[in-house]
C-alpha cells in the first residue's frame, strides 16, 4: 500500500481517540489540498498551553496481539491493516508538516511483539523525529500497557504529553473489557512511574524544559462500571498521580467484536463524566459531594454542579460581596476565571446587581437564584426548578 494510503487509513481509524482538546469548530477534515497527493485526517486541537494546532492522531501499526473486546483492531478482527517502520513514518510526517497540513502528533500503536517491543518502535519513532530529523513540534506518545521504567521516562524526555489508557476504572471491571491486560501492573504503573519521574527530578530542564504531562481515558460504559467508579478513578489519578487529564470516550459497539451486541452509551453521560471530573480537577470539589443517585450514577437531566447547589445553595444563597472563591466556585454560572474578576472587582465596589454580574462575563440566569447581591436576592429570577 502506498505511504499516504497507509497514513490516511491510520488516521482515520484513531479519529475516535480523544486527545487534546478540540477547537469549538473543530471537526476532524480531510485534508486534500494541492499540497498532498492523497488526504490524511487532521484534527483541530487546541494544546495544553493554549496553541491551535492540526494534530494528526495516527498509529504506527494497526496490527494487534491483543484481543480487547471492544477495540476495532482486535487481533482476529477482519479488516484492513497498515504498518510503518519509524524511519518511514517520521520522514513521512515530516514531509506534512513540511507542507503545512500537520503541525503536531499523537501517536500510538497496536502492540506486535509484546508491550516493550512496541513502545521501541514508538520510541525510536519519536528519537528520529526529534534528533534525526530535527522536529520541534507538539508530540502525545503512548505508553504501551507492559511498558518498562526506562521506557517510560524516556517518552517523557521525548514528548510533550505522554499517556497511557486506562480503559476501566479497576481490575474488575478491566477484566470485562480487555481480560488479558492488567490494571495494575500493566496500566497503572506507567502512571505512577510518570509521577514519580516527575516528582524525583523536579529540575528537568530537557529539551522542553519542563516533564510532559500525562493523560489517560477511560471507555465509558463499556464494563456496567458506575460513574462512582470512574469518577472514584478520576479523584485518585488527579490527586496521587498528578494526571492532568482523563478523557472519557462512550463506549460505541464495534461490528465483528464480542461487546458488538452491546447498547451505547449515551453521548450525555459521557458529557456528564467530563462536567463531574472538572469539578474534582478545578473546581476544589471532592468526589463524596457530587450528587451521585442511589445506583452510582451522576443525574442526567441536569449538570452535577446545578444539582449540588439546587440541594446546598437553593436556601441559602451565598452573599457575592464576601464569599471567598472557594464558594463562588460553587455557584452555577461561575468558573476560576470568573470568581477571579469577581475577588479583583470586589477589591474597587460592590457588586449590587445582575448586569454588573453580566457584565463580568458570569452566566447570570445559572448564578442569581444562588446569590445575594449587597444583601438582596437578585431581581432576575429565571425558573430553574
Ligand atoms: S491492545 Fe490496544 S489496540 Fe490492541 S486490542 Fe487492545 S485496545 Fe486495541
Amino acid at each position: 500500500m502506498d505511504a499516504i494510503v497507509r497514513l490516511k487509513a491510520l488516521s482515520e481509524q484513531m479519529s475516535f481517540e480523544p486527545a487534546e482538546e478540540r477547537t469549538p469548530t473543530g471537526t476532524p477534515y480531510l485534508d486534500k489540498t494541492e499540497n498532498c497527493p492523497d488526504a490524511v485526517f487532521v484534527h483541530p486541537a487546541i494544546l495544553p498551553n493554549g496553541q491551535k494546532i492540526k494534530l494528526l492522531k495516527t498509529l504506527l501499526t494497526s496490527v494487534c496481539e491483543r484481543d480487547c473486546f471492544y477495540c476495532p483492531f482486535r487481533a482476529g478482527r477482519d479488516f484492513r491493516r497498515a504498518t510503518f517502520q519509524p524511519e518511514e513514518f517520521a520522514r513521512l510526517f515530516v514531509m506534512l508538516t513540511q507542507k503545512g497540513i500537520t503541525e503536531g502528533i499523537f501517536l500510538s500503536s497496536g502492540v506486535t511483539g509484546g508491550g516493550i517491543r512496541t513502545q521501541d518502535k514508538l520510541l525510536d519513532t519519536a528519537e528520529i523525529l526529534r534528533h534525526k530529523l530535527g522536529f520541534r513540534g507538539y508530540i502525545h506518545l503512548k505508553v504501551m500497557p507492559g511498558a518498562e521504567h526506562a521506557q517510560v521516562e524516556r517518552a517523557m524526555q521525548l514528548a510533550d504529553r505522554v499517556s497511557v489508557n486506562l480503559e476501566a476504572p479497576n481490575t474488575e471491571r478491566l477484566a470485562r473489557l480487555a481480560p488479558h491486560k492488567q490494571f495494575i501492573e500493566e496500566l497503572l504503573q506507567p502512571l505512577k512511574w510518570m509521577n514519580e519521574i516527575r516528582r524525583t527530578q523536579p529540575s528537568y530542564r530537557g529539551w522542553q524544559g519542563r516533564w510532559p504531562s500525562s493523560v489517560t481515558q477511560f471507555v465509558a460504559g463499556g464494563a456496567g462500571e458506575s460513574d462512582l467508579e470512574l469518577l472514584t478513578a478520576t479523584q485518585y489519578l488527579y490527586s496521587h498521580l498528578g494526571l492532568k487529564r482523563a478523557y472519557y470516550s462512550r463506549f460505541q459497539p464495534i461490528p465483528d467484536t464480542p461487546l458488538e451486541n452491546q447498547a451505547p452509551t449515551p453521548p450525555i453521560r459521557e458529557h456528564r463524566l467530563y462536567q463531574a471530573s472538572f469539578l474534582l480537577r478545578d473546581y476544589g470539589f471532592e468526589l463524596e459531594e457530587l450528587p451521585f443517585e442511589a445506583d452510582g450514577r451522576l443525574p442526567v437531566q441536569s449538570d452535577p454542579k446545578l444539582a449540588w447547589a439546587q440541594r446546598n445553595l437553593a436556601e441559602q444563597p451565598i452573599e457575592i460581596n464576601c464569599a471567598d472563591r472557594h464558594m463562588l466556585l460553587r455557584v452555577p454560572g461561575i468558573g476560576p476565571k470568573g470568581a477571579d474578576t469577581i475577588l479583583l472587582v470586589r477589591l474597587q465596589t460592590k457588586i449590587r446587581d445582575v448586569i454588573s454580574l453580566r457584565k463580568l462575563g458570569i452566566l447570570t440566569e445559572r448564578a442569581a437564584p444562588f446569590l445575594l447581591l449587597d444583601g438582596r436576592q437578585a431581581a432576575y429570577q429565571p425558573s430553574l426548578f
